[in-house]
């Protein structure tokens, strides 16, 4: 397989996701998340760009591929950069998926994907958004390169009524930035038709690190004896302590709880407080 792999995050006893395939159309992010991780593995990795001869890679892995399990577009990307609304790329490949009956999670943090409802609609698929904060100004600085989390409800709201599934990711948590707005986001989720919520903690590397207290130097030294000190060391990640984890997630799974919305946690290690039947929200593809 080429540009259709096995999903697999380094092999990490902590996840708990269903075996499924990845897939990124584009190599890179323009979103420019101050937490996330491909800064770690991808070159030049807020400088998106698309993957040469796409379409001939894709058919040709589709071939190969089980066609029952999920194809989780994208996890080292977002399907649908600022660029993809005029090279179309990754609405071309969901076209082919659907062709051919593949099962398509869709992860974004894009409001473009409501381009893409007509083909959506028609296929095995689901849409997983992420909104982290509602706060209109800390949103802007955590993802700068990301639209707006209200146009990502309107997002979640225009899918769910189409009859697309949706669930939302909350993660990353990151204490003192966004741990008190779990409320606010779960419940206005709830109001938009998500059906499901993945959550997680803030898992830095040092790359990750240094953008987060570069733009919060006021957490530097609250989080540094949480990270370095009491917490642990987990692959090639910090991990915030067990407790503060397990309390962190346990919130979101009673707010969850109160909203009827289905919970889990995305490699913490409590598959105990799941609710739902996949970490990731593909058992909602139907
Ligand atoms: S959208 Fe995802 S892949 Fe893109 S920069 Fe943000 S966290 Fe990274």
């Amino acid at each position: 397989m080429d540009v259709i792999r096995d999903f697999d995050p380094w092999r990490d006893p902590l996840c708990t996701c269903p075996p499924k395939y990845g897939f990124n159309p584009y190599t890179g992010c323009s979103h420019k998340c101050l937490y996330c991780y491909i800064t770690s593995y991808i070159p030049r990795a807020f400088d998106c760009r698309p993957k040469e001869n796409l379409l001939r890679r894709v058919r040709r892995d589709i071939r190969r591929m089980d066609k029952l399990r999920v194809i989780s577009m994208s996890n080292s990307s977002d399907p649908y950069p600022p660029i993809e609304a005029k090279l179309g790329l990754t609405r071309s490949c969901l076209e082919t998926f659907a062709e051919e009956g593949c099962r398509v999670l869709v992860v974004t943090k894009s409001d473009l994907v409501k381009r893409d409802v007509d083909v959506l609609s028609e296929m095995a698929t689901a849409v997983s958004v992420t909104v982290v904060t509602l706060d209109k100004e800390l949103c802007r600085k955590l993802e700068p390169g990301a639209p707006p989390a209200e146009r990502r409800l309107e997002t979640m709201r225009e899918l769910s009524e189409a009859g697309i599934p949706v669930s939302l990711r909350l993660d990353p948590l990151i204490p003192g930035l966004n741990d008190d707005h779990v409320e606010e986001i779960v419940e206005a989720a709830s109001s938009c038709g998500v059906s499901h919520i993945v959550s997680s903690t803030f898992k830095p590397r040092p790359d990750s690190w240094r953008r987060v207290v570069g733009a919060f130097p006021e957490l530097r030294s609250e989080l540094a004896p949480l990270y370095f000190e009491k917490g642990m060391r987990h692959q090639n990640s910090w991990y915030l302590p067990l407790k503060l984890r397990r309390d962190l997630m346990e919130k979101v799974r009673k707010v969850c709880d109160e909203n009827s919305i289905t919970f889990a946690s995305c490699r913490e290690g409590f598959p105990e407080l799941s609710t739902g039947r996949s970490c990731d929200g593909s058992h909602l593809i139907p």
